[in-house]
């Protein structure tokens, strides 16, 4: 037995296996379905972060139901499955959400603990920012003094300069519309505006939670990490009355996709379900823990009546806005041509340099609707300075939908929707825990999140008419090339997937309420021993790129565990 299990060794579990472990007498076991992150190549450079997923030994591989507001169109939907999770294999945007973000969780949940003034001594705890050592100027790319130089996560500026990023942040000195953010990590109370992109990464290799929180607490006697252990159930202990108390963890070798034959641990003191917002809500429903009409009809005894488990599933659709530009500047031509990748991988293996040691990305921005256009809806937003869009720009062709035609140089604004008001869900299909549940991100299914998808491409048709783009940007391409709202609806329909962000699966509520799946604690309502600890609970999608919320998260979450025990 151990005094914690915690299931996924991702972004919030790594963190909870390192602040468990500091005290050397707290037993800890983390189970993951997973792999090692060790020697992946594509997972440590930080430019080949998109070629971790999807379609690989370190993504789950699921897909997406037909979205009936995509035209019926399904789409990969990864999810790290390795050391780190989703940490290991994301695109490294840091950030932290808006103040207002956390205030709307601290007011959902009737804990102020989770609101920013509280929370935001945990980036203390949790950020090291390190500057680039390569002679970058970045002077006038971050605020030093909001950030932190002694956690355990280091975060960074770009390391390599695209063709794009001083026409990008020269349009910020040319159209009011888009004004320049000093600092878009979310710290200083303001998101909006365009910046550069904080992301996880040092000296030219990505950070994840697995090469900083589990890096420096593996030689600990105390935790101990197994890799490809599926867990394919919580077994409840008997518990006299009241509620159910679930600290036995039931799984097997994920590589033999077997449930037999299976092993049986014992937690003393908790399970923390740490399997982000798809296997979270597939293991409690696998436990008899969920809504009576998904676990009914597959005969699975609810043990625990919640009809919240695995619904208000959010996340922020990603629409890829393409323009066609002059010359060969961009890096479409070093894209297509293996040698030159090949080169490129080379120098950074010898000296972790050139663009591989660099994000895909350098600058992002976010907005909020026209006033005009936000006083037809309730306003979604967490408050008056969260936005509703962001803008991501990108040199080269980047759309999941279309490939790359076999010529042409590109640049793409990719806009996603940050605070969406559609609502989707995660349902097992069988009673193997080796069958991918049913997800449904239902997007683009308000009035809302349309028209706002829509505004969001007139915004990037502004900017990409602003005189620092008149010799470089000749024209649009495909269905970019519509004029009327319905021409860009229509665009939004056929090109959105995801930014890869699921949460809210197991939701948290506050203690005396119906809804939700977790309490304010993190513990799941009805049971005893058991909580949850990852993108699932929080109730709003964060308004940004989530993997610095579920940091934090974590972070609190280690000083509540503490703090029962
Ligand atoms: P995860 O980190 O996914 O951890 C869950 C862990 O549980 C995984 O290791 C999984 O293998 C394991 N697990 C699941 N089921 C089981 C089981 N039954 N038994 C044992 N183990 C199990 N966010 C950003 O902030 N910036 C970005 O640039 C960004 N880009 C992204 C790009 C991609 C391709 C992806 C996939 C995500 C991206 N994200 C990004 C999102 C962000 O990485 C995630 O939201 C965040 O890491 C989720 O953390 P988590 O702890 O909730 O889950």
């Amino acid at each position: 037995t151990y005094d914690y299990i915690i299931v996924g060794a991702g972004n919030a579990g790594l963190v909870l296996a390192n602040r468990l472990t500091e005290d050397a007498s707290t037993t800890v076991l983390v189970l993951e379905a997973g792999v090692t992150d060790e020697n992946v190549i594509p997972v440590i450079a930080p430019f080949l972060g998109p070629s971790v997923t999807p379609d690989t030994p370190w993504d789950w591989n699921y897909t997406t139901t037909a979205q009936p507001g995509l035209d019926n169109r399904t789409y990969p939907y990864p999810r790290g499955r390795l050391l780190g999770g989703s940490s290991s294999a994301n695109y490294m945007i840091h950030q932290y959400g808006t103040n207002e973000d956390w205030d709307r969780m601290a007011d959902v949940s009737g804990d102020a603990g989770w609101s920013w003034n509280n929370m935001k001594q945990y980036i203390a705890r949790h950020e090291k920012f390190v500057v680039p050592t390569n002679g970058q100027n970045v002077s006038d790319e971050f605020i030093p003094s909001l950030h932190s130089f002694t956690g355990e996560l280091q975060v960074s500026l770009p390391v390599w300069n695209q063709t794009i990023d001083s026409r990008v942040i020269a349009t910020t000195q040319q159209l009011a519309e888009f004004p320049y953010n000093e600092d878009i990590s979310g710290i200083n109370n303001d998101m909006l505006g365009i910046g550069w992109a904080q992301s996880s990464m040092v000296d030219g290799e990505r950070a994840s939670s697995s090469t900083s929180y589990l890096a420096s607490a593996n030689d600990r006697p105390n935790l101990t990490v197994l890799i490809n252990a599926m867990v394919t159930k919580l077994l409840p202990i008997n518990t006299p009355a009241g509620a159910r108390t679930f600290r036995n963890v039931q799984f097997s070798d994920a590589r033999t996709f077997s449930v037999t034959p299976s092993f049986q641990v014992q937690a003393t003191k908790e399970v923390i379900l740490s399997a982000g917002a798809v296997g979270t809500p597939q293991i409690l429903q696998l436990s008899g823990i969920g809504a009576p009409a998904d676990l009914e009809p597959l005969k699975i005894p609810v043990l625990i009546n919640n009809t919240q488990v695995g619904k208000n599933l959010q996340d922020h659709p990603l629409l890829p806005n393409i323009f066609s530009v002059q010359g060969d500047l961009s890096l479409d031509h070093i894209l297509r041509d293996p040698a030159q990748i090949g080169a490129a991988i080379a120098q950074w293996q010898a000296n972790k340099t050139g663009f591989i040691s660099n994000n895909v990305v350098n600058n992002i921005g976010f907005a909020r609707l026209n006033a005009s256009v936000l006083d037809q809806f309730t306003d979604p937003a967490a408050g008056p300075t969260t936005p509703h869009f962001e803008i991501i720009f990108a040199d080269f062709w980047l759309d999941p939908v279309v490939p790359i035609p076999s010529n042409g140089s590109y640049f793409t604004i990719l806009t996603a929707l940050v605070t969406p008001t559609s609502r989707g869900s995660v349902a097992i299909q069988s009673t193997n825990p080796f069958d991918a549940p049913l997800i449904n991100p239902n997007m683009l299914d308000t009035e809302f999140d349309i028209t706002t998808m829509v505004e969001s491409i007139k915004a990037i048709k502004r900017f990409a008419v602003a005189p620092a783009w008149d010799d470089y940007i000749t024209g649009t391409v495909g269905t970019l090339s519509g004029t009327s709202d319905a021409d860009l609806e229509e665009h939004a329909r056929q090109h959105t997937t995801t930014v890869f962000h699921p949460s809210s699966t197991a939701s948290m509520a506050a203690e005396d309420s119906n809804d939700g799946v977790v309490n304010p604690d993190l513990t799941v309502k009805g049971t005893t021993g058991l909580r949850v600890v990852d993108l699932s609970v929080f109730p709003f999608i964060p308004s940004c790129h989530p993997q610095g919320p579920v940091y934090m998260l974590a972070e609190r979450a280690a000083d509540l565990i503490k703090a029962t025990h």
